[in-house]
């Protein structure tokens, strides 16, 4: 009987506020280290936190844009532990009471299809410093700017099956919590961090079994790598006749390695209590609707949206929703005046590579993308000079039609011209001028072919077989 694997998912999120959870400081990554700092993310005696009302105002859109229910009350708790990034020896958190309970993310597995991962909860929270292990030889230093920045937990249900679905379920996530605008969800730079809980169980069984939990995961390649190393280790352990303890482990992607943590420090015990320094968090009805009129349309509605508006197939649909903003480049070049199809066409081809390569910029402006597309379908420029006319407009801007005739890409639908071409390759290829007369008339597109080229690639294409036809007829 083979193995069942079962994961579930906590997520850090980093909120994109301005100012820390709960003191002015400033939220900025990257800034000279230990300089936004205070009394109150210092943890100093005395000083009083104070709720960022823009953090929460996030992490409620972020809830009810994965259908979850925001709760008028909530908690805040201590949570206790002991860290040298943790200068208060707590960090405030949500523990009983979180912010909002329920929700879900539909995303596509890739063996199951489009699937639900249940949302169990989601709670704000405030970010620990950061122990910066390479910057000194010997010691260890720490950074406490990112001490107190404002995150959302996002906890899932025991419900991926596979290290790709726990992948794909993180990175549909990160597309509803770009669009909304919460986060800009960056593995790399840790403003998306994920624990990964793992177990693993004979198929067919339905108790779950015993889980360890995964750390130390920065890039979405990394959590299949780390899942897939877990899951092999718990049933290499039980096959030979083991038992999975339930500890932490860490993912060591130098070595493409997981190993547990040193127990020393890990086995919380994390002694929750609710926070004195802050009453519940009382958030009234109307303020929680307002959070909802002001969620954007989200990518599934988005994508349902335009397979109907513009007849696009649902891949298609989701490539060119992938995030927002391609989404609205695609909108505007239809708004523009292009062909919806034509559009979609250069948008999921030449736009996307050429934004692959240039840091995800869209170097062409929509409007420009447009008359482009014009220019093709009323016969001005071939596809294929259509193609060189877009790189020239992506490095060095301008008119579409005055590039396309500085360029000389203008198609030739002048009668005379295009007739002096075809005569031309019509005098140098009499063997299969003869052999089409014999009735081979698929050469026809041969002919086509020769002409093109002769032209290089100017000629009317309408205009060409045309002319040849009444040439051989
Ligand atoms: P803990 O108390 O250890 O934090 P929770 O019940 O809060 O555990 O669950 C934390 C995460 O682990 C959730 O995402 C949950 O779905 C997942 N999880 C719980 N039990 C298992 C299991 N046996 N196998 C895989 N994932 C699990
Ligand atoms: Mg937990
Ligand atoms: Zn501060």
């Amino acid at each position: 009987m083979g193995w069942e694997t079962v994961i579930g998912l906590e997520t850090h999120v980093q909120l994109r506020t301005v100012s820390k959870m709960f003191c002015g400081c400033s939220a900025a990554f990257g800034a000279q280290p230990n300089s936004n700092v205070c009394p109150v993310c210092l943890g100093l005696p005395g000083a009083l936190p104070v709720p960022n009302e823009q953090a929460l105002k996030l992490a409620v859109r972020a809830a009810l844009a994965l259908g979850g229910t925001v709760h008028e009350k909530s908690l805040f708790a201590r949570k206790n532990y002991f860290y040298p990034d943790l200068p208060k020896g707590y960090q405030i958190s949500q523990f009983e009471q979180p912010l909002a309970t329920g929700g879900s993310v539909s995303y596509l597995s890739p063996d199951r299809g489009m699937v639900d991962a249940t949302v169990v909860r989601l709670h704000v929270e405030e970010d620990a410093g950061k122990s910066l292990h390479d910057r000194f030889p010997k010691g260890t230093a720490l950074d406490l700017n990112r001490t107190g920045v404002p995150l959302i937990e996002i906890v899932t249900g025991p419900d991926f099956r596979s290290p790709q679905e726990a992948r794909a379920y993180l990175q549909t996530l990160k597309q509803v919590l770009e669009y909304i605008g919460v986060s800009d969800c960056d593995m790399e730079k840790g403003s998306l961090r994920v624990d990964a809980n793992v177990s693993v169980r004979r198929k067919g069984e339905t108790a779950l079994g015993t889980k360890s939990e995964v750390k130390n995961i920065n890039s979405f390649a990394y959590v299949e790598k780390a899942l897939g190393l877990e899951r092999d280790r718990q049933i290499a352990l039980l096959e030979s006749g083991g038992l999975v303890v339930q500890q932490t482990m860490l993912y060591d992607s130098k070595e493409n390695a997981v190993r547990p943590q040193r127990s020393k420090e890990e086995s919380h015990d994390y002694r929750y209590f609710p926070e004195p320094d802050l009453p519940p968090l009382v958030l009234g009805p109307e303020w929680i609707a307002e959070q909802q009129a002001l969620l954007p349309e989200l990518p599934a509605a988005k994508r349902e949206r335009f397979v109907a508006q513009y007849v696009l197939s649902r891949e298609h649909a989701a490539v060119l929703t992938s995030s927002r903003t391609v989404a609205d480049y695609y909108e505007s070049t239809v708004h523009a005046g292009a062909d919806a199809k034509a559009a979609a066409n250069w948008v999921m081809t030449e736009v996307l590579a050429d934004a692959k390569e240039h840091d995800d910029r869209l170097r062409v402006p929509p409007v420009s993308l447009a008359q482009l597309i014009a220019l093709i379908q009323g016969g001005t420029v071939s596809h294929q000079a259509a193609k060189r006319v877009f790189a020239e407009l992506a490095a060095k801007g301008g008119d579409p039609r005055t590039v396309a005739e500085a360029l000389g890409l203008v198609q030739v639908a002048d009668m005379g011209v295009v007739a002096g071409w075809v005569s031309e390759v019509l005098g140098t290829h009499t063997a299969e001028v003869a052999r089409y007369k014999n009735g081979e008339t698929k050469l026809i597109q041969f002919f086509v072919g020769q002409v093109m080229k002769v032209s290089r690639g100017k000629a009317d294409p309408k205009l060409v077989p045309q002319l040849l036809k009444e040439r051989l007829g």
